[in-house]
This record gives C-alpha cells, sequence and structure tokens, in this order.
C-alpha cells in the first residue's frame, strides 16, 4: 500500500478532530505536533477552556452555518455510543432581549437568540418559550436539547482514538510551517502539513495571518450544579461581557461565564468581572446556590481565561503552498470550535484529499 504522510500541526479540538477523522483511513500516516497537549492550561491554547456546548452562530446560508449543522450528529453519535468521551445531553434555556442587539454579545449570539434559527430543525426539542413565562426584559426565550463537552476528559479521548488508528504525538514548536514538513515520524517529508495553530497562526512564519485577533473569555469553574444550561444575548455590566452556565459531563464541574473582550491578550483572571460573573449567574439561576445565598454559596474549583482564536472574515480551510510544503489550514475557530468541530473538519479533509491526489497524479 502506498501510505500518506501527514503531518497535523496543532492539538486542539481542530487539529484533533482534523486527525481523527484522517487517522480512520489505514493509509494515512499521521503525525500530530504541538507546542501543547491535552492536558495543559496556558493562555496560547483555547481548547480546554472551553465549555464547551453546542449552541449555533452561524448566520443562515454560509459556510459557518454548514459547519455547525454538519457537527451535530457526529456529537449526537459520540455522547449515545462513547460515555467515556465526556459529553452529556444537557437541557438549554437561552434567553433574548432586544437591548443587546448592537454590543459585542448580542451580534455574536444575533442567531442563537432569534425566535426562528435554522437550527431548530437540528436539535431535538426546540420550541419557544410562551411569551406569558417571560422574564421582565426578556423579549424571547427558547428551549431545546444541547450536549456538554467536559473538554478535560473528551480532548484525551480524541487523543486515544488517533493512537488507536496509529497516529504518533509528539511535542514540537515551530517558528515556520514549512518546517513542521521535515518532523513527520517515519523521517520521511510529510505530504501535506495540516495547520490547526488557532489563535497562533498569527505569528507563524509562513503563515502570518494579521485578520487574526482574540476574543478573551474569563470562566469560574464551580462544584454547583444548578441543572440546564443557560446562556443570554448579554448583560447589563458592559457590552462584552457574557451571561452563560454549564455543566460539563463526568464531573467536570460548571462552567460560569463570560465575556467577549476583543482584542484583549490578558491572561489573568481579573477577579471584579469574577464577582460579576458569579453574581449575574445567581441572579439568574437562585438554584445554583442555596436559599438565600449570594456568591458565598459558590464552591470555586478554579478562576480561568482562554483566548478564543477569532479572524476577521471569518475562518480559514483552504489549501496553501508555502516553501514547496503543500499546506491546508484549519484555524480561526473564534467562539465555536467544538460546535464546527466536525462540519470545519470534514472540509479540511477533503481539501488533503485533494491535495494527495493530485500527489498521486503527479507520481504517474
Ligand atoms: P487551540 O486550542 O488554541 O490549539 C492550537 C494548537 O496549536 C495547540 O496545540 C498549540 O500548542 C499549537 N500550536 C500553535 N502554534 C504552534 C507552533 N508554532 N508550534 C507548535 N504548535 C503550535 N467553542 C465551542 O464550540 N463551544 C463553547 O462552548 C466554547 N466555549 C468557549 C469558552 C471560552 C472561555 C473560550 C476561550 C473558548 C470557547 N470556545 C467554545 C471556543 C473554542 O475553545 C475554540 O474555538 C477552540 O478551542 C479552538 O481550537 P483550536 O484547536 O483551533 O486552537
Amino acid at each position: 500500500m502506498a501510505y500518506n504522510n501527514i503531518v497535523v500541526l496543532g492539538a486542539g479540538v481542530s487539529g484533533l478532530t482534523t486527525a481523527y477523522l484522517l487517522s480512520q483511513d489505514p493509509a494515512n500516516k499521521i503525525t500530530v505536533l504541538a507546542k501543547h497537549m491535552p492536558g495543559d492550561y496556558d493562555i496560547e491554547y483555547a481548547s480546554p477552556w472551553a465549555g464547551a456546548n453546542y449552541m449555533p452562530v452561524g448566520k443562515e446560508g454560509s459556510a459557518h452555518h454548514k459547519w455547525e449543522r454538519d457537527t451535530w450528529p457526529a456529537l449526537k453519535e459520540i455522547t449515545e455510543k462513547y460515555p467515556e468521551a465526556g459529553i452529556h445531553f444537557r437541557g438549554t434555556l437561552i434567553y433574548n432581549r432586544k437591548k443587546d442587539q448592537e454590543t459585542d454579545t448580542g451580534k455574536w449570539f444575533s442567531e442563537l437568540t432569534q425566535p426562528n434559527p435554522w437550527y431548530k430543525d437540528v436539535v431535538p426539542d426546540f420550541k419557544n418559550v410562551p411569551s406569558d413565562q417571560l422574564a421582565p426584559g426578556v423579549d424571547n426565550a427558547q428551549e431545546f436539547t444541547s450536549v456538554c463537552i467536559n473538554t478535560a476528559v473528551y480532548l484525551p479521548w480524541l487523543v486515544g482514538q488517533c493512537i488507536k488508528n496509529g497516529a504518533v504525538f509528539n511535542r514540537a514548536v515551530f517558528k515556520h510551517i514549512a518546517d513542521a514538513a521535515n518532523a513527520h515520524h517515519t523521517g520521511h517529508k510529510a505530504d501535506v502539513v495540516i495547520n490547526c495553530t488557532g489563535l497562533s497562526s498569527k505569528t507563524l512564519g509562513g503563515v502570518l495571518d494579521d485578520k487574526m485577533y482574540p476574543a478573551r473569555g474569563q470562566i469560574v469553574v464551580v462544584r454547583n450544579d444548578p441543572g440546564p444550561m443557560i446562556s443570554t444575548s448579554g448583560t447589563d455590566d458592559g457590552e462584552d461581557e457574557a451571561l452563560y452556565i454549564m455543566t460539563r459531563a463526568a464531573g467536570g464541574g460548571t462552567i460560569l461565564g463570560g465575556s467577549y473582550q476583543k482584542h484583549n491578550w490578558n491572561g489573568i483572571p481579573d477577579m471584579n468581572l469574577a464577582n460579576r460573573i458569579m453574581k449575574r449567574c445567581i441572579d439568574i439561576c437562585p438554584s445554583l446556590v442555596k436559599k438565600g445565598q449570594g456568591i458565598e454559596g459558590l464552591d470555586i474549583i478554579r478562576h480561568g481565561v482562554g483566548l478564543r482564536p477569532l479572524r476577521e472574515g471569518g475562518t480559514r480551510i483552504e489549501k496553501d503552498k508555502v516553501d514547496g510544503v503543500a499546506i491546508v489550514h484549519n484555524y480561526g475557530h473564534g467562539g465555536f470550535g467544538y460546535q464546527a468541530s466536525f462540519g470545519c473538519a470534514y472540509t479540511a479533509v477533503s481539501l488533503v484529499k485533494e491535495v494527495l491526489q493530485n500527489k498521486s497524479r503527479a507520481k504517474l
């Protein structure tokens, strides 16, 4: 059999999902190379910090919409078939206030919060909350069943699946993307390098994508478990502050969020913001704590900050050639890297196949 030597650069959810799909073909010999691997917590590594849940935000008719739509069946199947992957189904409540429409968080969630979104036909149990049951200030609300992913379990599960299929994982740091082609575990030059370096695509030689920028997300992880997931279109505390609650599968704790602070690179938790996050979450979901308690009723596991890898013009999934090395880019997934992970990886894999076909033709 003729083998394809493939390097996946990056071990966040984008790199691991792409490697997982590619590893299902025994003709692919895959090396996953990364500065950070599952188990690490670092401001340069977005994936461990995510909630993570499936709350679609792609505009109807866009590629983003397709990626999110195509991801739901895969997440559903993993949730049902592989409980050890650390994903569970969870009831979800979304609250929309029209006054948030022009804020950063309101714009980010504009598809999620509208009463007739495309994803009503994708997720189970979608229904609008009757208007006479809405809390004061809420203009519309919907409920549906979604998933919540325990990233501390799911990312290692993906690693395990790849290794089971023969992929090799190595730590490596590259200044230039073309150098990654020389680090395939067989010693042969890679036929293609898949660039899944997230926000670092801004500074990685051979890519230097100045459209990349961060949207800082601050969270508090607590042991309290309030039940359903909740998200709102915005808050009264600031245009780039958010409000969401999600309990991870398999004892992963509950994530209280958050913020959506564009162009803010600060990796240190801001304790004033943390207090606002905790207070807002209790206000909207009093069952988070015992009756009569405030934030002292929260049992905090940790405070955290992650940088969502946003890209002006949207996610980049395309073929490229750098210094003679074939590249497939798959980066710039903002706040939707999990909920679009399979859709994006399917697109990346189809581009990898095109590159490999061209390689075979060139040899004939
Ligand atoms: P990353 O996870 O950042 O991985 C990049 C990889 O590339 C790392 O392994 C890194 O070491 C490697 N790398 C980079 N440069 C180099 C180099 N030069 N050499 C070697 N290796 C390199 N998404 C959802 O879908 N649902 C959610 O609920 C959700 N909630 C979120 C909450 C927060 C607070 C945050 C911060 C994000 C959230 N997201 C959510 C977004 C999601 O986390 C990101 O979109 C996703 O993690 C991006 O993954 P990635 O693999 O592209 O990048």
